[in-house]
């Protein structure tokens, strides 16, 4: 396993449109393998493909309490089959756009269909936090991040704080 670098914004990449996976195969699977390290050393709870470069569906995720053991979670070529009506704000975070913390509107619950580790389907509901997180992560596999769900304002007040992160560090 190895640390991969997080891209941060404006890269360009992060706008990409990422590509569905053909096979669920072993370099699959240590990609997968080095997103999880990235993810937990960053630390986040979250991580998607583009967001180290590799244009492709796939997102690992881990929503364990810092007490409670690791539980990661894969998520391959994921499509949402059914969001609620009902909606809820969360206040979300990106590694992709570090320190910057907003709300974001979402639907409060959604039902999934993804390839887990193995390359089996598998179909889940997701509610809060686990949905929140999923949705952020998808949006990411269509080159959107979640301050774009903000205003014009606030995302271009963001992208120039990190910009300033960056020059400073
Ligand atoms: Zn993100």
């Amino acid at each position: 396993m190895a640390l991969r670098e997080i891209l941060v914004v404006p890269h360009p990449v992060l706008k990409t449109i990422s590509a569905p996976v053909a096979a669920v195969d072993d370099d699959l699977r240590a990609l997968m393998d080095d997103m999880l390290e990235t993810m937990y050393a960053a630390p986040g709870i979250g991580l998607a493909a583009v967001q180290v470069g590799v244009a492709k569906r796939v997102i690992v995720m881990d929503l364990a309490r810092p007490e409670e053991p690791k539980a990661p979670r894969f998520y391959i070529n994921p499509e949402i089959l059914w969001a609620s009506d009902e909606t809820a704000p969360y206040e979300e975070g990106c590694l992709s756009v570090p320190e910057i913390y907003d709300e974001v509107e979402r639907p409060s619950r959604v039902k999934l269909r993804y390839l887990n580790y193995q390359g089996e389907q598998v179909e889940e509901d997701a509610e809060g936090l686990f949905a929140v997180c999923i949705q952020h992560e998808m949006d990411h596999l269509e080159g959107v991040l979640f301050i774009d769900h903000l205003s014009r304002l606030k995302r271009e007040q963001a992208v120039k704080k990190v910009r300033k992160q960056a020059k400073a560090a």
